[in-house]
């Protein structure tokens, strides 16, 4: 045996070993996409689709595989990493999908004319990947997207897109949609459907005795992308049908996309089977963009329109609105409706006294710190009587912290608003709050998905106030 085959049956039983170490997902994800390339001495070359991957294959998973080969072999390793795309046999002309970066350059892909020969029947032509701009918020999921338009029904299937309103969701299920439908130059069967119109159509099937033209139409898809499954809670025999439909395209390896405003576990009145199909293949969610993100979308946003914008405007209204990508949008079309009446760029203080509706819209402004108490304390098992109380146990404490960091957050509270809903307490208390919670965050990541967790209920409650 020459010395590359030894190295590839090390690299091979290094990936078995893997499998068993890491969640099935983990393994789909990242593991599956690398392929052995070839090895001299103590290097072994394989190929990943990208330099995301790479990136993040090394953060997370380098100490693993190279402490595994080493078990494996007695020997210490290097990995090189190559990057090769991975793509099907691609129609004449087509131009690989690129995601702009947020701290790439999103022009260029702006600039590029989008091809329109014939659009994708009920897919909306202008959300595709190529607009849609990456951050760190949406990178997991935008990558995940894309390396199903790849390749659909093969790795990710079904895949489960989740996040709040605004986020993206309908946006990346068409840009797959469209992907996939250039891809196969029109040809193949691409199914876009809001739950509630899935509903709705199967409920009518159901009176004019068609369904078997429904089961037709959804279980001969060979892409199905149904968007806010959250939509379902109740509906028992759409569900049962659903399931159904699910089974059938899984077993004939057809690709499944959906989208839901929460995790699936959150999603109340739905059966447990049809809960464990959706998460069955790979689950993403998508976050709100962080600041260099949405001055991203938005500059990118006003260029199509073919309007300038100044910086210190869109900075203005990215340090504004922190809830969505659809409220920034709403925002930057007002101040462009301004703009063109008044014909002229609209100054910071213009745009400060337009905005201010906006800023002060229910939608920003019906959480108060009395909802944020009421969450939090539920979510960690107290009352909020306890949370607001002078009890200092390490069991209240955080939660504490944590729901007045979240208070100064998402509300216009000051620190000394906040510290007075809290037991009359005194702003450097809040003050403390918020830097305990901030250097908490530094070290523990889970932190972070917490406060995500109970940001997104806030919202919820304070959009039922
Ligand atoms: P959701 O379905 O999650 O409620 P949408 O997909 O409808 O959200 O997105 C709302 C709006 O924001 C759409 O106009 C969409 O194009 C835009 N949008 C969201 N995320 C991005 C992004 N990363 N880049 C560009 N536009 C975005
Ligand atoms: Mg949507």
């Amino acid at each position: 045996m020459t010395d590359w085959q030894d190295n590839q049956v090390f690299w091979d039983e290094a990936l078995k070993t893997i499998q068993n170490h890491v969640s099935e997902q983990e393994f789909v994800m990242w593991f599956q996409q690398i392929s052995y390339s070839g090895s001299e001495q103590d290097t072994i070359s394989v190929t990943v689709p990208s330099s995301f991957y790479r990136d993040q294959v090394k953060q997370r998973y380098l100490e693993l595989i190279l402490t595994t080969l080493k078990e494996l072999s007695g020997r210490a390793f290097q990995i090189e990493f190559d990057i090769v795309r991975t793509e099907m046999t691609p129609p004449p002309q087509r131009a690989e999908p690129t995601i702009p970066d947020a701290h790439g350059a999103p022009e260029a892909a702006v600039n590029r004319p989008p091809r329109r020969a014939v659009p994708a029947p009920g897919l909306i032509v202008d959300y595709t990947f190529q607009n849609f701009i990456v951050g760190d918020n949406n990178r997991f999921a935008a990558n995940a997207a894309m390396a199903i338009a790849r390749n659909p029904g093969t790795t990710y299937n079904p895949c489960l897109i989740y996040g709040g309103v605004g986020l993206g969701k309908t946006h990346l299920l068409h840009s797959i949609g469209n992907a996939v439908w250039e891809d196969r130059a029109g040809e193949g069967k691409i199914v876009y459907v809001t739950a509630e119109d899935f509903t709705n159509e199967f409920i009518r099937s159901i009176q004019e005795n068609k369904t078997h033209m429904f089961k037709s139409k959804y279980r001969n898809a060979d892409v199905l992308l149904i968007d806010d499954i959250h939509f379902l809670q109740k509906k028992n025999e759409t569900q049962e049908e659903l399931f159904h439909t699910f089974n059938a395209l899984f077993d004939a390896k057809k690709q499944m996309i959906f989208t839901s405003d929460r995790p699936v576990s959150e999603i109340k009145d739905i059966t447990e089977r049809l809960q464990n199909r959706f998460t069955r293949g790979l689950t993403v969610d998508l976050q709100p963009p962080q600041m260099e993100t949405a001055v991203a979308i938005l500059k990118t946003k006003a260029e199509k329109r073919g309007v300038h914008v100044s910086d210190e405007v869109i900075n203005l209204i990215c340090q504004k609105i922190t809830t969505n990508v659809r409220d920034l949008e709403a925002a930057l079309t007002k101040i462009i409706a301004y703009a063109e009446l008044v014909n002229k760029e609209v100054s910071l203080e213009v745009a400060q006294r337009q905005l201010k509706d906006f800023f002060s819209s229910p939608m920003q402004n019906n959480i108060t710190v009395d909802i944020i108490q009421r969450v939090v304390a539920d979510y960690f098992n107290l009352s909020p009587s306890e949370l607001k109380g002078k009890k200092r146990t390490r069991q209240v404490a955080f939660p504490r912290q944590m729901a007045m960091y979240i208070s100064r957050e998402i509300t216009e509270a000051s620190m000394t608003d906040v510290g007075l809903e809290f037991g009359g307490r005194d702003h450097t208390t809040v003050m403390h709050a918020c830097q305990r919670i901030n250097s908490r965050m530094r070290t523990d990541p889970t932190i972070e998905d917490i406060i995500q967790t109970l940001i997104r209920r806030i919202r919820e409650e304070g959009s039922r106030a």
